[in-house]
């Protein structure tokens, strides 16, 4: 396989690679890595730096290669800005700024979140701590409800409720109204409550935007109809 075949399927954008070591008493690979780039630009002045100060390495978890860890371990470059002569570490394409597991990593833990029962199994299989599982799978929800946000809404919704979680001072069932995409076959909203007033002071945010005109405003008035029908 040729060298930038490699990059592309297993290692990251604009990094080399200098060694391969594969630990087989841990199900273990290790990448050694350094980044091609000859320059960076100084987050401070905006001025593109050439001069390297120093190296350092940085440990970065990437997604499982089939049941094995993989570790990717980057030489990165600190370059020296000849403008304000402060000294900043250059970032890596897939990797965010701080952060110890890559981004395909991250997409991976949403996959696992998917389809593995309870967070033990998932903590198993892609060996991170449960803090970091919660907030990257929660950080990545986010980011894919930020594509389907403005959807219109669809001409055919189905309005159900069901029991959420057990209330802890009176321990009695909290209930929450789900609202379902049939044309899309995806949940649309979920609004705690099931009372008329709870589900429609929760859905006012989208019978607001009638004078915006960004959502098909349709199914929400017939829905608020089936609600105070239904629930009052
Ligand atoms: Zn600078």
């Amino acid at each position: 396989m040729s060298e930038s075949k490699l990059t592309k399927f297993l290692l990251l954008p604009k990094l080399k690679l200098i060694k391969f070591e594969h630990i087989h008493q841990k199900k273990c690979v290790i990448y050694h890595t350094e980044s091609d780039s000859k320059s960076s630009w100084c987050p401070n002045c905006g001025l593109e730096c050439f001069k390297v100060h120093d190296r350092r390495i940085v440990t970065i978890l990437d997604a499982p290669q089939l049941d094995k860890t993989k570790v990717i371990k980057i030489q990165k470059k600190r370059f020296r800005c000849c403008g304000c002569k402060k000294v900043h570490t250059e970032s890596i394409n897939g990797v965010n700024k701080g952060a110890r597991i890559s981004q395909r990593m991250q997409r991976h833990i949403l996959f696992t979140c998917h389809n593995f029962a309870n967070l033990k199994g998932v903590q198993r299989h892609t060996k991170v701590g449960s803090k970091t599982i919660y907030k990257r799978h929660y950080d990545q929800l986010e980011l894919e409800w930020r594509k389907r946000k403005n959807d219109p809404w669809p001409k055919t919704i189905g309005i159900d409720e069901h029991s959420f979680c057990r209330n802890k001072k009176y321990g009695h069932m909290e209930f929450a109204t789900i609202v379902v995409d049939y044309n899309n076959k995806r949940v649309r909203e979920l609004v705690p409550g099931r009372i008329s007033g709870q589900v429609q002071a929760a859905l006012k945010v989208y019978s607001r935007s009638r004078k915006r005109k960004k959502y098909s405003y349709g199914p929400i008035c017939h829905l608020q109809k089936l609600c105070q029908r239904l629930l009052s």
